[in-house]
C-alpha cells in the first residue's frame, strides 16, 4: 500500500515494552493525532517512525519500501518538537531556510523558499526579525515553517503547542491543521489533549499501556469507542454495568433497555453512554429513579449530576434544552437503546 505502514512494531528497554506489537496503516496525505495518557508510548512510536529509536522487533514501510534500517536524515522528515529548537543568533529567515543552507543551497533559493514559507504560515515580512523578538505562537509557525523547508514527505509533531496558553494553542490546531490540508503532507503530532486530537485529526490512534487500542476517524472514537478505556478518555462518558439475562437481554442499574443487545459471546459488559444523550424526565415507566444532586450551568452547557443505585449519572444538555430540576429532586433518566454503547468489561 501507498503511504506508511507499521508493521507488528515493539519497543523493549531493557524488561519494559514501551510499545507493543502496534500496528498501523496511514494512507497518505492523512493527520494522525496519537493520543494517550502519559507514558503510554506515543513519543516512543513517533521516535520510532522518524528513525531516532530503532524498533526491538517489527517494520516500518513508506511507500511499500521498508525504511526501518534507513537513517533519520534520508527518511525525508520534517520534525517539530516541544522544545522548537530555534536558533536564537539567527533571523526568523535564516531559521527557516537553515536546512537548505546545510544542503548547500544558494542564497537565493534560501531565499525564495524562506518567503514561500513565510506566506505560507501568515507571517510575510518577517524574515529580517530576529527571532527572540517573536511571541510564542509566531515562533511555532516558524519552528513549522523549517520543518517544512525541505518539503518533507512526512511531517511529525511532538506536543507541538504544549507551551502555548489555551487559547493561542487552539487557534494553533486550526492554522496547523489548515496548514496541512493545503499541503496534502501525511502528518503525525503525539498530544495527550483529547480536543486537540478530534479538532486535527483524520485519524486518531489511541495508546494504553504501549499498546494501539483503536485507529479511528474522531466522530468513530466517540461514537464507537472500542473498549472502556477509549470510551472514558476520549470526552465524557456514562460507564455502567450491565447485567445480562439467559435471554440476552441488557439491564443497566435495575433498569432493561429495551432494544439493546449484547454481542454474542459476551457475558460481562459495560455500556457507555455520553452525557448528551441521557434524557431527564418525571419518575415514572421505563426510566432509572434517581436523584439530582448537582447542577453546573457552564453557560453553554448545562451538566446535571444524578444519583441511582449508588452511582453518579451525568446528563448534558444545552440551555435551550434545560432540564427544570433542581438538587434533591427526584427524576427518571432514560438511557435511548441507539445511544448505547456495549462494551466488554
Ligand atoms: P508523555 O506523554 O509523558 O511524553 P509518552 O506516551 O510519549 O508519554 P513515551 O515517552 O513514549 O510515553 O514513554 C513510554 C514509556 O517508555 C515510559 O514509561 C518511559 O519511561 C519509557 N521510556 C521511554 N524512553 C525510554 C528509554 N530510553 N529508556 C527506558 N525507558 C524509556
Amino acid at each position: 500500500m501507498s503511504g506508511l505502514v507499521l508493521k507488528d512494531i515493539t519497543k523493549s528497554f531493557g524488561n519494559f515494552t514501551a510499545v507493543d506489537t502496534a500496528n498501523l496503516s496511514v494512507p497518505h496525505g492523512k493527520f494522525v493525532c496519537l493520543l494517550g495518557p502519559s507514558g503510554c508510548g506515543k513519543t516512543t512510536l513517533l521516535r520510532m517512525i522518524a528513525g531516532l529509536e530503532d524498533p526491538s522487533s517489527g517494520a516500518i514501510l513508506l511507500d511499500g519500501t521498508d525504511i526501518t534500517p534507513v537513517p533519520t536524515h534520508k527518511r525525508n522528515l520534517g520534525m517539530v518538537f516541544q522544545s522548537l529548537a530555534l536558533f536564537p543568533h539567527l533571523t526568523v529567515g535564516d531559521n527557516i531556510a537553515y536546512p537548505l543552507r546545510i544542503r548547500g543551497a544558494s542564497r537565493e533559493e534560501q531565499k525564495k523558499r524562506s518567503d514561500e514559507l513565510l506566506k505560507l504560515i501568515h507571517l510575510p515580512g518577517f524574515a529580517d526579525r530576529p527571532v527572540a523578538k517573536l511571541s510564542g505562537g509566531q515562533r511555532q509557525r516558524v519552528a513549522i515553517a523549517r520543518a517544512l523547508a525541505l518539503s518533507p514527505k512526512l511531517f511529525l509533531l511532538d506536543e507541538p503547542l504544549s507551551a502555548l496558553d489555551a487559547k493561542l494553542r487552539e487557534a494553533m490546531q486550526v492554522e496547523l491543521r489548515q496548514l496541512q490540508q493545503r499541503l496534502g503532507i501525511t502528518t503525525f503530532v503525539v498530544t495527550h489533549d483529547q480536543r486537540e486530537a478530534m479538532t486535527m485529526a483524520d485519524l486518531v490512534v489511541v495508546m494504553g499501556n504501549g499498546k494501539i487500542l483503536q485507529a479511528a476517524p474522531p466522530i468513530d472514537i466517540y461514537r464507537k469507542p472500542a473498549d472502556a478505556f477509549v470510551a472514558d478518555f476520549i470526552g465524557m462518558t456514562n460507564l455502567l454495568d450491565a447485567e445480562v439475562d439467559r435471554a440476552g437481554r441488557v439491564s443497566v442499574l435495575g433498569q432493561a433497555i429495551a432494544g439493546l443487545t449484547i454481542p454474542e459471546g459476551l457475558t460481562k459488559a459495560s455500556v457507555s453512554i455520553r452525557p448528551e444523550d441521557v434524557h431527564l424526565g418525571s419518575v415514572g415507566g421505563d426510566a432509572i429513579s434517581g436523584t439530582v444532586i448537582f447542577v453546573r450551568d457552564l453557560g453553554g452547557t448545562i451538566e446535571t449530576f444524578v444519583e441511582t443505585g449508588g452511582k453518579t449519572i451525568i446528563a448534558v444538555a444545552t440551555p435551550r434544552e434545560r432540564p427544570d430540576v433542581k438538587a434533591g429532586q427526584q427524576v427518571g433518566v432514560t438511557l435511548p437503546a441507539q445511544s448505547c454503547v456495549v462494551l466488554k468489561s
